[in-house]
């Protein structure tokens, strides 16, 4: 699976001065394994010359994702939204025999003889970053019963949970009454 949509072009910027920045408006599909987002990205991007490569600022990032409720596992629509967030992309390796060893996953690398950069591995971890920790349906969903698994939001299954049999003794009288 690629992104090739997120290579951009940093070719007017390779011999720019520190400091030159472009700014852009993007608005992208985005496919990743297990994420589910079913809305193009929309978002801004500067792109500024540093000393050791750019310095790639990523904001206003909205797309939208297809998640389960986490009660009655129905499939709702989420809007994920990254208000900031930034990395350093190099020119070069850094020295990876230095004590401050870097994860290989953090290091972004300018494509030289491209002349791009790939903000794919970026955006996968910002957006994972932003997920919805545990989405639900509405505030009121009921979810499913643990018995029988049917959606308490579509009928009662009338199982007997732990809550019902404390009413039981009512019930009965119940019974007793007719
Ligand atoms: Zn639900
Ligand atoms: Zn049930």
């Amino acid at each position: 699976m690629s992104n090739s949509n997120l290579i951009f072009k940093v070719s007017s910027l390779m011999e720019a001065s520190t400091g030159a920045r472009e700014e852009y408006s993007f608005e992208v599909p985005l496919e990743y394994d297990g994420l589910n987002l079913i809305s193009n990205a929309i978002g801004k991007l500067e792109i500024m010359k540093i000393e050791e490569g750019f310095n790639v600022k990523v904001s206003d990032l909205k797309v939208k994702v297809e998640v389960p409720c986490d009660k009655c596992l129905k499939k709702i629509e989420e809007e994920i939204l990254v208000d900031f967030a930034e990395r350093q992309y190099l020119m070069t390796e850094p020295d990876q025999t230095l004590e401050s060893k870097v994860d290989s996953n953090d290091i972004y690398l300018v494509n030289k003889k491209e002349q791009t950069i790939d903000l794919g591995e970026f955006l996968r971890q910002e957006i994972i970053l932003h997920f919805p920790s545990i989405p639900v349906c509405s505030k009121s969903c009921k979810g499913l019963c643990p018995i029988c698994g049917h959606d308490r939001n579509v009928k009662d299954c009338h199982c007997e949970t732990e809550e019902k049999v404390e009413y039981k003794p009512l019930a009965a009288l119940k019974d007793l009454l007719k």
